[in-house]
Order: C-alpha cells, then structure tokens, then sequence
C-alpha cells in the first residue's frame, strides 16, 4: 500500500507542543478516574485502592491551549476537570513501578472535558462512558514540560480559574495514584509507546462550563492550560 492508493486524504496526525520548542506525534490518551480522595467524594463514589481505572480519548480528541472551542453538541452539562498531564518519551510492556518514571519524557497541564449528564447517565446504567468522554477537542493540553529541564514533579499546586473565580485546587501530592505506578498498571494492559499521554484524574471542584467562560488552568512548577467556551457547534 501507499499513499496513493488511499481513497480519501488521511487526516494531520495530532502532535502535542513542547515548551521550549518541537512538538511530539500523538500516540493514546489514557485517563484515570477517580484519582483524588475529594473528588471522588464530590462524585458521590470512593477511589478504588485495588488498582487505578481507565478510559480512553480518541487521538483526535487532542485540542491544544489557547483556543476558543465551540459548546459541543448532546450535552446540557458540560464540565472542567483540570488535570495533571504524563507524556511519555519511550515505551514498554510490565514495567516495574521503580522504573516507570524514566519512561516519562515530560508533563503538563490538561483538561478532561466531560459532558456530565451523559457521563452519569452511563455509569448509572452500567454503559461505557465513551459519549460522555471521548468527546471532539475534549482533551485540552498545554505545553509540556520535559522533565530533562523540570525534573518530575511530585508535589505543587494545581488550579484552574473559570472568568478569573478559583474553582479547583488542590496539590498534585494529593493523587492517590502516583504517576509511577499509573505507568507501571497501565504497562500491564498495554504495549506502551513514545508519545502515549496520561491524564491522572482531577481533583474536587469540577463544575459546568457556558459559552463565553475563560478556563486557565495552572500546575506549579509544570505549566498553564486555557481554554475559551465559544458557542454551541459541532
Ligand atoms: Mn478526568
């Protein structure tokens, strides 16, 4: 096969930008739910202790920082969930927790988008959550941070201001998960690879966005996410 013989134009592959300069090719989204003790609460649930859990975001779920993104359609309840973000610079399969944060090239600040009402209406009724989470451009993520300049951070606060108002924060110390043993029980599911992304869950405060909301998001000692809500579209 080549290019040629492809019937219709093959879509840009997403890449994500790195402070500083370059920019890294996509590979998965992964997300953990349910990472932090607060937030769990708030979602009416507890966090599992006997291994984190997943979903996942199509690739073409990425949007980068800075952009106005339309109020997607099929929800009536559309939320923040500001994020720390791992970025992984190389892959492996049943890595050891004691070596899974080499394989991290860097980090940065996200949000996981969620249309709530479809989220909970699915967990409800014991259906996947894709509707409510792989949504289009649901993945906000800023900059990355490598973490051969920043180092890999272990504590620091983490905000995310909606019209300049505080409405998440709390310290990236606080995830129950770490993000050494999210690499290492997410290498026991899959064959991880060089530009597959973490999302490690968000902590208390999650809450409906409107069109018009200005979203900045902030890790200390990591980087910044902003997003504007634009009108209602596709
Ligand atoms: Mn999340």
């Amino acid at each position: 096969m080549s290019d040629s013989d492809l019937l219709f134009p093959a879509p840009g592959w997403p890449t994500l930008a790195v402070a500083g300069g370059g920019r890294i090719p996509l590979g998965r989204i992964f997300c953990v739910g349910r990472n932090y003790e607060a937030h769990a609460a708030e979602m009416g649930t507890a966090v599992d202790r006997e291994a984190p859990f997943w979903f996942t975001k199509s690739p073409h779920a990425l949007a980068g920082s800075g952009l106005t993104l339309p109020y997607p359609p099929g929800t009536r309840n559309y939320h923040h969930e500001i994020e720390l973000v791992v970025v992984l610079g190389a892959g492996g399969t049943g890595v050891a927790a004691a070596d899974a944060e080499a394989l991290a090239f860097g980090y940065g600040a996200g949000l996981d988008m969620t249309r709530r009402d479809l989220q909970q209406d699915a967990r409800a009724k014991g259906r996947p959550w894709d509707t409510g989470k792989d949504v289009e451009r649901s993945a906000v993520i800023g900059p990355i941070a490598p973490s051969s300049r920043s180092g890999h951070p272990r504590r620091g606060r983490i905000v995310l201001r909606v019209n300049g108002e505080v409405r998440q924060q709390a310290d990236i110390a606080d995830l129950v998960w770490k993000v050494p043993e999210l690499i290492a029980a997410l290498s026991g599911l899959y064959t991880l690879r060089a530009g597959d992304v973490i999302m490690t869950g968000t902590p208390a405060g999650v809450g409906p966005v409107r069109p018009g909301d200005r979203l900045e998001g902030e890790i200390e000692g990591v980087g910044s996410v902003s997003l504007v809500i634009g009108p209602p579209g596709g």
